[in-house]
């Protein structure tokens, strides 16, 4: 068997009847990780009215630190489900352990394995036996064509629905959090038809420079943007100083809607 995403027609992915991928441009938000119930409905009550394609918020976490929060767990799948029936915004939400695929699927739109997990080939097996679309994430030192490859593991088992996502790479730079490697977005539209998502709230690790990577994403022809959004970021239990603040994101969805319009 050979590559099967180094040729074709742009696709286009259709989540709980919204289009990614295309002429499409996708705006993902939510918070860095589901954390209450109030923080959850919340946020995605601001995102929703902000006309986002989907709600993301993790219930399993991949932390640094083996002492820190790892997320509420089915929990937290949980209140992801209730945002999901309040909103009707389809769920983006991390799965990083085969042994949780099934409650995951119970509430995942698009199942998203983390940068720590980009060549996690096991896992990815079974995401592509699983046929649910898929975020993945590049790794923190992955090259485009090790990104690429483990795209292919998903493929290789018939699930053709899968974006990528750039979330910014390791380099020598220590000012912010990773380098956001904007480069990469045209050059993997040659190599791919997936669509190709930025996520500049990893990359930045700072909130200010999270609406100029956003629209800087959509010039050079990304099909969307996943943002982390908090009602209290100084509250935040995780990510905070790079969540944008839930009272701001309304403007914030306007400026990159007309930056996606006339790319
Ligand atoms: C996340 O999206 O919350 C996350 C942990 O991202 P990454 O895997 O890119 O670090
Ligand atoms: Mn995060």
């Amino acid at each position: 068997a050979s590559s099967q995403i180094r040729h074709g027609e742009p696709s286009v992915l259709e989540i709980g009847g919204r289009k990614i991928g295309g002429d499409n441009f996708a705006l993902i938000a939510g918070p860095c990780t589901v954390e209450s119930r109030e923080q959850t409905l919340g946020t995605a009550a601001t995102v929703a009215a902000a006309g986002v394609t989907l709600f993301r918020g993790g219930a399993y976490k991949p932390r640094t630190s083996p002492y820190a929060f790892h997320g509420l767990g089915q929990e937290g799948l949980r209140l992801l489900a209730e945002a999901k029936r309040e909103t009707g915004l389809p769920i983006v939400t991390e799965l990083m352990d085969v042994r949780d695929l099934e409650p995951v699927l119970e509430v995942a739109d698009v199942i998203q394995i983390g940068a720590r997990n980009m060549q996690n080939y096991t896992l990815l097996t079974e995401l592509g036996r699983a046929g649910r679309p898929v975020l993945l994430k590049r790794g923190l030192s992955a090259t485009l064509e090790e990104l690429l490859n483990a795209s292919e593991y998903i493929l290789k088992e018939g699930n053709e629905a899968v974006m990528l996502c750039e979330r910014g790479i390791r380099t020598f730079e220590t000012a912010y959090r990773f380098t956001l490697d904007l480069t990469a977005v045209p050059v993997l539209k040659e190599l791919t038809h997936l669509p190709i998502i930025v996520d500049p709230s990893h990359a930045a690790g700072r909130r200010d420079l999270v609406q100029p990577l956003s629209l800087a994403a959509a010039a050079v022809g990304a099909d969307g943007i996943i943002v982390e959004v908090h009602p209290n970021p100084d509250e935040a239990i995780c990510d905070g100083p790079q969540q944008l603040v839930a009272a701001e994101f309304a403007a914030y969805a306007e400026k990159v809607a007309q930056a996606a319009a006339v790319a």
